[in-house]
C-alpha cells in the first residue's frame, strides 16, 4: 500500500484540483492500493490565520469570510460544508468579541481547512463513482497539548491508527486529513505549518505502507530554490540523513519531522509535481550511499537578537538564563554566536517572536541593564539565514571570497562541528545575490558575469554584438555566462536583468530616457541582486570617467577602451588605483595601446618582475600609418583618405587627436605610468 499526499497548491481550484482527481482516477484504474492524505486547499490555512488576526483586532471580516466560503464551494455547490462554516463563524465571532484568541482556538480554526478539504475531495470522488471514505485524523493521531506544533504520542497513535483503520475503513479508499490531531482530552491540535507531510509519513509508518508519494507544485527538491537561483537543478536521490538536514533548514516542502518515521520503517518518499507527473521528482530512501548531496536553503522571517555588555565577561550562567527565559515562552533559538571574549552573544529567532522575546529578556536582565553590566539588547531585522548543507568549511572558502568580492555583508557565519553544514546570515536585500554566488561556486556551475556597457557606438556596438554572438561558445569553453544587463547610450538606458539579446538596438529605442544617469544602473543591479558586476566604458567621455570611483565603491570591476582614466591628472590616476586596491577590484584597459594586443600587460609584467625597461620603441599610431601609407602611394587627396578612415572607424572619434599627435602621446603616458613613472600629459613633448 502507498500513501499519496497532496499539498495545498495541488488542491487549489481549477487546474490543480482537476489534475489531482485525474491522478487518483488513474491509480484506481491501475488497481493500486493507497490512502490519500490532504492539506487544506490553496492558501486556506493562511487565509484562516489572517481572518483570525483580523477578528482579534476587531476588524470587519465579512468580506474575507465570504471569499473564503466561495473558494471552498467553487468546485461544486453540492458539497455540504455547513458544519465547518457555522463552527468557524462562531469562533470568529467569539474572537471578535474578546479581542483575543488562544493557541487552542487557533488550532481549532486552522483544522477546519483540512476538514473541508477532505470533505470536498471525498465528495468529488464519490460523485465520480469511487468508493472513498473521509477520515478525520483526530480520531487516532494523539499528541501532547503543545497547540500549534504538537508532539505525537507514538504508542497511542500507532495502536489507535491501526484499530481505527481495521474497524472503520474496509475496502474504501481512505481520504485522511493531514496536519491535524487531538490531545488526550480530544481537543484539536496541529502538527505545525506544512505538517501534512509529517501526517503522511506517520500514517505510512503505522499502516506499514511501502512508499509515500508527496504531490507538490514543484518538480522535487532542488539544489536551491529555483525561483531564486536561475540554474538550480533537481536532486534525484537523497538518503534519509540528507533529506532530514534539508528539511530542518527550511525546505518548505518537507516538514522538519517528516523524515524520521520513514527512516525508522525504511519507507521511501517520492516528491512529485502534481502539474508535471511525468517528472520523476526526488526520491528519498534508505539506499546506502556516501554522504555527498549538497543543497542550499534559506530561512526568511528571522531576526538576530544581540545581547552585549561588559558584565557578560566570564559570568557563569548568563547563557543558561537567556535560553531558559526563551524556552519558557516556547521560543526556539537558531544559530548562536558568541565571541571568545564573551562580551556579546547573538542568536536567531522567528520574527514573530521578536516582541515577546525582547520583553522576556528585558525582564530577566532588568538588574543588569540598570547597573550597566548589560549595555543593550538589540535586534537586527530583515535578514535571511542561508544554509549550505553537505559543505565543509574548507571547501567553502572560494564561495566566501566571492561573497566578499560581491560586497555581500555577512553578519554571522556558523558551521556545525561535524563539518557538514554552514549557515550564514545576510541582509534580506542581498539574499538572492548571495544565493546565486554560493550556488555557482558550490556546484561548479557556470559563473554569471553581469555587465553594464556604456557607449553603443563604433566600439560599444560591436562589442555588444560580439558578446551576444559568442554567448553560448563562451559558456561552453569558459563556463562563463556573460550577461549584459545594461546598455547606456547618450539619451537612454536599456536595463534587463535577464540579459539583452540580438534585438537590443530596438529595445534600446523603446527604453526610457535616462534621468538619473549612471546611478540607475547601480540601483538596478542592487534591486535585482546581480552579482559579479563589470562596467565597460566605451565612450570618449570625461564625465563618465569621473564616475569610476563611485562604480568601484558599488562593487563593479572596470574595463575601458578609452584612455581617459589613464591619461588624466596623475592625482586621479593614483586615486583610482588606491580605490581599486581598497575594494579588491580590477581595472582592465588592454585596448589603450596596441589595439588590444597584449602589450600593456606584457610591459607591466616585465616591470613587476624586476626587468629594467629603459626604452620602448614602436609605431604608436595605426591610424597615422594607415593614412600615410595610403597617401604616399595612391593618387588620392589627403582629405578623402582621412574621410574614409573616419568613416571606417580607424581614427579617434575626433581625428584631430590622431593628427596632432595627442593620441600617441597618451599611449606613451599610459605605458610610462605602467612603469611607475610619475608623469603628467604635459611632460610629453610632441614634435
Ligand atoms: N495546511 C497546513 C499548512 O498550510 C498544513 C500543510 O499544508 O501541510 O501549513
Ligand atoms: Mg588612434
Amino acid at each position: 500500500m502507498k500513501i499519496l499526499k497532496f499539498g495545498g497548491a495541488s488542491l487549489s481550484n481549477g487546474k490543480g484540483l482537476d489534475q489531482v482527481l485525474r491522478i487518483v482516477e488513474n491509480k484506481i484504474s491501475k488497481k493500486e492500493k493507497f490512502a490519500l492524505v490532504l492539506s487544506a486547499r490553496g492558501k486556506t490555512t493562511d487565509r484562516l490565520e489572517l481572518l483570525l488576526e483580523m477578528a482579534k483586532r476587531g476588524d470587519d471580516i465579512s468580506e474575507g469570510w465570504k471569499a473564503l466560503k466561495a473558494y471552498q464551494l467553487n468546485p461544486d455547490n453540492g458539497i455540504d460544508l455547513s458544519d465547518e462554516f457555522s463552527l468557524l463563524e462562531k469562533l470568529f465571532e467569539g474572537v471578535h468579541l474578546i479581542n483575543d484568541y488562544s493557541p487552542r482556538v487557533k488550532d481549532k480554526v486552522l483544522s477546519q481547512g483540512e476538514l473541508m478539504s477532505v470533505k470536498t475531495i471525498t465528495y468529488l470522488l464519490k460523485k465520480r463513482g469511487f468508493d472513498v471514505k473521509a477520515v478525520d485524523s483526530r480520531h487516532f493521531f494523539i499528541t501532547d497539548s503543545c497547540f500549534g506544533s504538537a508532539n505525537i504520542l507514538e504508542e497511542q497513535s500507532a495502536s489507535r491508527t491501526r484499530t481505527y483503520f481495521k474497524e472503520h475503513v474496509n475496502g474504501s479508499i481512505p481520504v485522511v486529513t493531514g496536519f491535524i490531531a487531538s490531545n488526550e482530552r480530544s481537543e484539536t491540535t496541529t502538527l505545525g505549518r506544512n505538517g501534512s507531510n509529517y501526517s503522511a509519513s506517520l500514517l505510512a509508518k503505522y499502516l506499514k505502507a511501502k512508499e509515500v508519494e508527496s504531490f507538490t507544485h514543484v518538480n522535487g527538491i532542488f539544489t536551491a530554490d529555483p525561483q531564486k537561483v536561475d540554474n538550480a537543478r533537481i536532486i534525484e536521490e537523497l538518503n534519509y540523513e540528507e533529506a532530514d538536514e534539508i528539511a530542518s533548514f527550511g525546505a518548505s516542502i518537507l516538514h522538519s519531522k517528516t523524515i524520521s518515521p520513514l527512516k525508522e520503517s525504511n519507507i521511501s518518499l517520492r516528491i512529485k509535481n502534481t502539474y508535471n507527473v511525468k517528472q520523476r521528482g526526488t526520491l528519498i530512501s534508505g539506499r546506502a550511499r556516501k554522504w555527498g548531496v549538497k543543497s542550499i536553503t534559506v530561512l526568511e522571517e528571522k531576526v538576530i537578537i544581540n545581547i552585549s555588555g561588559r558584565g557578560l565577561n566570564g559570568r557563569i550562567g548568563v547563557d543558561a538564563r537567556i535560553f531558559n527565559t526563551l524556552s519558557r515562552r516556547g521560543i526556539n533559538i537558531g544559530l548562536i554566536s558568541q565571541g571568545s571574549s564573551e562580551q556579546s552573544i547573538g542568536f536567531i529567532i522567528d520574527k514573530s517572536h521578536k516582541a515577546n522575546a525582547l520583553f522576556a529578556l528585558e525582564a530577566e536582565f532588568s538588574v543588569e541593564l540598570q547597573n550597566g553590566d548589560l549595555s543593550a539588547i538589540s535586534t537586527l531585522e530583515d535578514i535571511s539565514v542561508i544554509t549550505v548543507i553537505g559543505q565543509n568549511l574548507q571547501g567553502f572558502a572560494p564561495a566566501y571570497r566571492a561573497l566578499t568580492n560581491n560586497h555581500v555583508r555577512i553578519h554571522l557565519i556558523n558551521n556545525t562541528i561535524n563539518g557538514n553544514n554552514i549557515s550564514l546570515v545576510v541582509d534580506k536585500s542581498q539574499q538572492n545575490k548571495a544565493l546565486n554566488v554560493i550556488h555557482s561556486h558550490i556546484f561548479g556551475m557556470e559563473k554569471k558575469i553581469n555587465i553594464a556597457i556604456i557607449g553603443k557606438g563604433n566600439v560599444g556596438g560591436v562589442l555588444i554584438d560580439q558578446i551576444i554572438a559568442n554567448h553560448s561558445s563562451i559558456i561552453d569553453r569558459k563556463g562563463t555566462r556573460l550577461n549584459i544587463f545594461a546598455v547606456a547610450g547618450r539619451e537612454r538606458i536599456l536595463l534587463n536583468a535577464a540579459g539583452i539579446d540580438s534585438s537590443w538596438k530596438r529595445e534600446y529605442e523603446k527604453s526610457p530616457v535616462m534621468n538619473n544617469g549612471l546611478e540607475s544602473i547601480v540601483a538596478f543591479a542592487k534591486a535585482n541582486h546581480l552579482e559579479n558586476l563589470i562596467l565597460i566604458d566605451n565612450t570618449a567621455c570625461a564625465e563618465i570617467v569621473s564616475h569610476y570611483l563611485y562604480f568601484i565603491e558599488q562593487g563593479f570591476d572596470l574595463i575601458s577602451s578609452n584612455k581617459r582614466a589613464n591619461t588624466g591628472p596623475l592625482d586621479f590616476y593614483e586615486a583610482l588605483r588606491e580605490r581599486l586596491k581598497k575594494h579588491g577590484k580590477q581595472y582592465l584597459y588592454e585596448t589603450n595601446v596596441g589595439a588590444g594586443l597584449p602589450l600593456v600587460d606584457t610591459i607591466k609584467l616585465l616591470h613587476d618582475s624586476g626587468e629594467n625597461i629603459t626604452r620602448i620603441r614602436g609605431v604608436f599610431s595605426g591610424t597615422l600609418s594607415y593614412l600615410f601609407n595610403r597617401f604616399s602611394c595612391e593618387e588620392e587627396s589627403f582629405s578623402s583618405i582621412l574621410a574614409q578612415a573616419v568613416e571606417n572607424g580607424l581614427t579617434e572619434p575626433d581625428p584631430r587627436e590622431d593628427l596632432c599627435g595627442n593620441d600617441v602621446a597618451r599611449k606613451l603616458l599610459v605605458l610610462a605610468r605602467e612603469l611607475d613613472l610619475k608623469n603628467e600629459f604635459s611632460d610629453i613633448d610632441i614634435y
